[in-house]
């Protein structure tokens, strides 16, 4: 077993169901986990059945009586010390992730890192979770409005970024008040149940276990019952768009709230006056990094044509020269991808943009070794060809060419996703259009900036297929809160509010 594994208490067989303290043999079957690097068990997990989730809800809802009534700054304090807990395992849990999900281990603790980001934001939010007080129109009275915690919330995360999307909806959660019960993808158990031994240290010694939770489990168990559960009055779920129209129609029906954090086709416009240098860096981490693997991964580019040959011929030679392995070797720039169905996926996407003309400029292939590998992939495309309107989650990137700036923001606003947009460009009017009203319609809008890799401090989400949701910084906070419009009359009168009479004797 790995030195790592075993530093965060993982052990051969693992639970994967936690509810106000570990289950410790929860019925719903065994789960193994996947290396796709070595294609090898990393380890077991026994999953929740329809028995330990009821347990679990029951565990949150029951934390979220008192949780509630901790004042917001003592939650904060903490979700400080989890931050200090998240630090000191930076190292272990940065390389599990890399282990289990397969990014490069510069990635996993950078992941981790966003983790203890997020809580040291929250820990500063706990003092800041402001209402706002308003002019009352009757006299002697005052208006105001304060935020509550909602109850006990779930959490569901793609397997993509095993800890950080749990932190961004968990650190601020848990300073709203609110207890969770976190399903994290099957892909990646372990890192999710390496997080919740972390939890589990600090809410221990703060006596309020209970508030984080873990059900790892199969949709039938755990999915689809969170989702239609009644007593979860929001659903914060980051993953595909087909799981987003289900879980949103699903909570819709019984008139929850959800937090959907869906799939993007990010792209880059580079302009004929761009720092080529920059945009060539940008759009080789955003296209290759995390093997094609993010929501802001880049997926298509569109270049000005005068440049168009140049820069692709760059961009092919800086392909050929990027380091695919091991994501737990340092010099490994591209670990392997997730596993053998999303190869197929990669695969099919090509054979369809093949069949609509496009021309594989490099890449394409498999790369014949263990584990899932293959060949970061250049295409170029024209604009209308359907594959390159979809999300497939794999190093595939789109080329397209463009004559003007409008030109170019309208094929990047042609897709139903509507996730992170970047310009490259020194011209103050191609930058300002695609900031405008008129330009990218993404959540996300860079200048000289690529696709991915966001910071935790501006609101996290997308538009249009992407599912409108946002977390992690600026007010995303609000949706962990319910709002309450208060009126307080101290006066010795009943006044009616619009002038309106109604006097009785
Ligand atoms: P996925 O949709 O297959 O699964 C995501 C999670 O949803 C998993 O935990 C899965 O078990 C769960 N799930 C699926 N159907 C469910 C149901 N009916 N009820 C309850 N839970 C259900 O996605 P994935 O392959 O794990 O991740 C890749 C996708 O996630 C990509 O589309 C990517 O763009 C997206 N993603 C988006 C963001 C974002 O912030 N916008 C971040 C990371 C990943």
């Amino acid at each position: 077993m790995r030195d790592f594994l075993k530093e965060l208490g993982l052990s051969g067989v693992n639970s994967g169901a936690y509810g106000n303290g570990w289950i410790e043999h929860p019925g719903g079957g065994e789960l193994t986990s996947v290396s796709p690097t070595e294609e090898e068990p990393v380890g077991k997990v026994l999953q929740a059945d329809e028995n330990d989730y009821e347990t679990i809800v029951q565990a949150a809802q029951e934390r979220f009586e008192s949780w509630r009534m901790v004042p917001a700054p003592k939650r904060g304090e903490i979700v400080r010390q989890l931050g200090e807990e998240l630090r000191k395992y930076k190292r272990p849990l940065g390389q599990l992730i890399a282990f289990e999900m397969g990014k490069i281990l510069s990635e996993g603790e950078g992941e981790v890192q966003e983790a203890i980001d997020i809580a040291d934001f929250a820990v500063g939010l706990s003092r800041q979770l402001y209402g706002l007080s308003m002019h009352s129109e009757r006299p002697k009275h005052r208006m105001y409005e304060q935020w509550h915690p909602l109850g006990p919330i779930g959490i569901v995360t793609a397997f993509n970024f095993p800890v950080a999307v749990w932190a961004w909806n968990a650190m601020i959660a848990a300073v709203c008040g609110d207890t969770m019960i976190w399903k994290p993808s099957s892909k990646t158990p372990l890192s999710a149940i390496a997080v919740q031994h972390i939890c589990d240290r600090v809410m221990k010694a703060n006596d309020v276990q209970g508030v984080f939770n873990l059900a790892v489990g199969r949709g039938s168990a755990v999915g689809e019952r969170l989702i239609n559960d009644k007593r979860i009055p929001l659903i914060s779920a980051t993953g595909s768009c087909r799981m987003g129209r289900r879980i949103g129609s699903v909570v819709a029906q019984r008139l929850g709230r959800t937090l959907l954090e869906l799939g993007g086709n990010n792209a880059v416009i580079v302009t004929e006056d761009a720092d080529q240098d920059m945009a060539l860096r940008a759009i080789v981490f955003g296209a290759v990094g995390t093997a094609g693997q993010r929501c802001t991964s880049t997926r298509r580019i569109f270049l000005h044509k005068s440049i168009a040959k140049e820069f692709t011929d760059r961009l092919i030679k800086a392909y050929e020269s990027i380091t695919i392995g091991d994501p737990l070797d340092p010099d490994t720039l591209m670990g392997p991808m997730i596993d053998e169905g999303a190869i197929e996926d990669m695969m099919a996407a090509l054979e369809e943009a093949k069949a609509e003309g496009a021309e594989i400029l490099t890449g394409g292939k498999r790369i014949d070794r263990k584990g899932f590998f293959v060949e970061p992939t250049i295409v170029k495309a024209k604009h209308g060809m359907k594959i390159t309107q979809e999300e497939t989650f794999a190093p595939i990137l789109y080329v397209f060419e463009f004559e003007t700036v409008e030109e170019a923001i309208h094929m990047q606003n042609d897709v139903d996703q509507g996730l992170s947009s970047a310009m490259f460009t020194t011209n103050l009017h191609a930058a300002e259009t695609f900031l405008s009203p008129a330009g990218s319609d993404c959540g996300i809008a860079n200048i000289n900036i690529g696709t991915s890799g966001a910071e935790i401090g501006g609101a996290f989400g997308g538009e249009k297929d992407t599912g409108g949701g946002r977390e992690a910084g600026s007010d995303a906070w609000k949706n962990y809160m319910r709002r309450q419009t208060c009126t307080i009359n101290y006066s010795h009168d009943m006044p009616l509010a619009q002038g309106v009479k109604f006097d009785i004797e």
